[in-house]
């Protein structure tokens, strides 16, 4: 893990990332960068990382400071380290039709994966997904589409969202926006997604907040086929999906095939 100026939000991932590597065996340490470092410090870090056999999987933790390209830091992570599936080589084969990625965004994947163990057909589907992030709603997408459903994105600059979710057999919320998606943003039997992690006060809750979904899920809930919750949908799914995306990497490495 590339860690440059760890903000205190950020901890709590680094943590659970690192718990779960332990809890399956697979080994995890990180360079923590002070929040002024150069572009060119961060890269050689990469770089480090990119030329040591021993590492399998290469996460840089985002957001990065403002002074720091983001883009190239990215793109100087080896691609068959990739394990976040963010370089720009692994987007694009993601946006192609026919093409593999060598990996495929986590917490996309999570959702995917989700759909797919609790039997739900995606096929011919048509699916929402409510924002178009660089991490999460535009892969999101693209995956989708790769499972041949039909797809439309909605966005902050979509007038009027519900008119098109209300029409979607699989919606995706993924715009950190707290309860954005109401009961009749569902048409009945739709199964619901919830990326959305936002904290929102609440003085009966012991730290005076709590952590709630994109979506709400007691309006939601009365809707839909099937739905996930928050904490404990997704958020959980995406780090099973980065140990899946280590795994699958080292097993590369060592060319071990899935047979
Ligand atoms: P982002 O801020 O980068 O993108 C949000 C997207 O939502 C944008 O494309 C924006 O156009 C859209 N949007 C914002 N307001 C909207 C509105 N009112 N109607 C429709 N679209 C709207 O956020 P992100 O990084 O994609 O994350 C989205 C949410 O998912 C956040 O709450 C984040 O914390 C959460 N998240 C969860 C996980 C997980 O593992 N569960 C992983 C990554 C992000």
């Amino acid at each position: 893990m590339v860690l440059v100026g760890l903000r205190e939000d950020a901890k709590t991932y680094v943590w659970s990332k690192k718990k779960a590597c332990k809890e399956v065996g697979i080994e995890s340490f990180e360079e923590n960068l002070p929040e002024d470092s150069s572009e060119e410090e961060v890269v050689n870090v990469v770089g480090k990382f990119n030329d040591d056999p021993s590492v399998h999987g290469i996460l840089v933790q985002l957001p990065l400071p403002k002074h720091i390209n983001e883009e190239r830091v990215l793109a100087a992570v080896n691609v068959e380290k990739d394990v976040d599936g963010f370089h720009p080589l692994n987007i694009g084969k993601l946006a192609m039709q026919g093409r593999s990625p060598l990996f495929v965004p986590c917490t996309p994947r999570g959702c995917i994966e989700l759909l797919l163990r609790s039997n739900i057909d995606i096929k011919g589907k048509h699916a929402v997904v409510i924002g178009r992030s660089n991490i999460v709603g535009t892969p999101a997408a693209m995956l989708l589409q790769q499972h041949q459903a039909t797809v439309s994105v909605v966005h902050s600059y979509t007038p009027n969202p519900a008119e098109i979710t209300n029409r979607a057999d699989i919606v995706i919320a993924a715009a950190g926006v707290a309860h954005l998606v109401r009961g009749d943003w569902i048409k009945p039997g739709a199964v619901v997604i919830d990326v959305g992690i936002n904290l929102i006060e609440d003085p009966s809750a012991k730290k005076g907040y709590r952590l709630v979904g994109d979506v709400c899920f007691k309006e939601a809930v009365t809707k839909a086929s099937a739905i996930t919750p928050v904490p404990g949908g997704v958020g959980p799914m995406t780090i099973a999906m980065l140990l899946c995306n280590t795994l699958e990497s080292a097993k590369r490495a060592f060319g071990i095939s899935d047979q």
